[in-house]
């Protein structure tokens, strides 16, 4: 019999997905799905009439590697006018299958077998393994406390003349606070003089609460000049399905990049593209959503007064964090189980994302639910 040759597997200590696991429970028990962070409410026609229109109008071949050029023109005037960075889109922009590419080929672009990757804890599931399939060695550093700031003595002493890159997520999944602009500050200067790389992640660069702002790595020079900057359209406009984001970086960095890209993907879906590009033509599309999702949150926050939950509102992300410890001492991952199983409410666990899976007693609720969804679910939890 012909036998398989056995692979030597980059990720021995791979697990299953939670997103995958949390979605498959709350199938299995028709539970109310608050788990994995996709939206349940419908697309805005206009887009899937744009997207049908590009169809329609034979977009339907291989996008230019980097992505369709007026995209990146319009990539470039919005980032610009938010955060009055110039990228230039000939060179220093670049489409991808969502941000989870452009945040895999950033990593395989700059990390070479035993470069330090330094990641903050909790993280989004990507990164670490991303790292660890290039060879590197995560380090990972705990976020402190309630608001989940970082520890810069820390951090300090962390980084090392082995250091290659620092991984940031701001609005950050799963505990939704946000960078100020002090800690971006005090980041660039601890790196000033440094050959560091940076991949700040920005998925949620437009779920920004309670007239916070979103401090993107671009508004400072000295963090501009070493960071990739990784977004998701497929967050800003509802359609995670469609697997459309991008990187920002500067030439050099994004040079290596696209010598990447060219080779993982070569290019990214077309049509949609194609709609993206008329459909930021209206500015208001992405900057009404603070507005369109607080509301959500403070709906989902009114309505579980009352709860025995304790909670700090969500500063950014469609994700709010909820401490059960006043209703049960059970592990997290049980917990949410028992939550779908018993009560027909799914969220995420966050141990998972923790530093050696610290278990806070903490769940992840999206809120980018519908309004009865949101309602339906708080009534639930009330009852606990
Ligand atoms: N980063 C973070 C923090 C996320 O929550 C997600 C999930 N959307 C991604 C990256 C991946 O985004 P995309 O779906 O565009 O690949
Ligand atoms: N970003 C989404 C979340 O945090 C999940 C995406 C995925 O399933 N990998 O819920």
């Amino acid at each position: 019999m012909a036998a398989t040759p056995s692979l030597h597997s980059k990720l021995p200590l791979w697990e299953p997905s939670i997103f995958d696991t949390m979605n498959q429970v709350s199938r299995k028990y028709n539970a109310l799905n608050l788990a994995q962070g996709y939206p349940d409410f419908g697309t805005d026609p206009e887009l899937v009439r744009l997207l049908q229109q590009a169809v329609a109008d034979g977009h339907n071949q291989y996008a230019p590697m980097a992505g369709v050029y007026t995209l990146r023109e319009a990539i470039a005037a919005k980032t610009e006018s938010l955060y009055g960075a110039c990228y230039d889109p000939e060179t220093e922009i670049t489409l991808t299958n969502g941000a989870t590419q452009a945040i895999f080929t950033a990593i395989a672009a700059s990390i070479r077998p035993g470069d330090e990757v330094i990641i903050f804890k909790p993280a989004y599931d990507c990164y670490e393994p991303t790292v660890k399939a290039h060879g590197g060695i995560p380090v990972l550093q705990q976020l402190q406390g309630e608001d989940f700031h970082i520890d810069w003595e820390a951090l300090e002493a962390a980084i090392g003349p082995k250091t290659r890159m620092l991984v940031l997520n701001s609005p950050h999944n799963p505990s939704g606070t946000v960078l100020k602009a002090a800690d971006l500050l005090r980041l660039e200067k601890l790196l000033e003089n440094t050959n560091i790389l940076v991949l700040s992640d920005e998925a949620y660069e437009h779920l920004v609460y309670d007239g916070l702002e979103h401090q993107s790595f671009c508004r400072y020079p000295g963090l501009r000049e070493r960071t990739f900057i990784c977004a998701s359209f497929g967050k800003t406009f509802h359609v995670t399905g469609w697997k459309l984001g991008y990187c920002l970086a500067p030439a050099a960095l994004m040079q290596e990049f696209q010598k990447l890209h060219e080779f993982i993907v070569f290019s990214v879906n077309h049509p949609a593209q194609r709609a993206v590009c008329q459909y930021l033509e209206d500015p208001s599309r992405y900057l009404d959503l603070n507005a369109f999702f607080q509301r959500k949150r403070d709906l989902f926050l009114e309505a579980l007064q009352g709860s025995r939950f304790r909670w700090k509102p969500s500063e950014g992300t469609y994700f709010q964090l909820l401490d059960y410890s006043a209703i049960s001492g059970e592990p997290d991952r049980d917990f949410a189980e028992a939550l779908a199983r018993e009560h027909g409410v799914a969220a995420i666990p966050i141990s998972v994302f923790n530093l050696n899976r610290e278990d806070r007693h903490q769940l992840r609720f999206c809120f980018a639910k519908a309004d009865d969804t949101l309602l339906r679910a708080a009534e639930i939890l009330c009852r606990l």
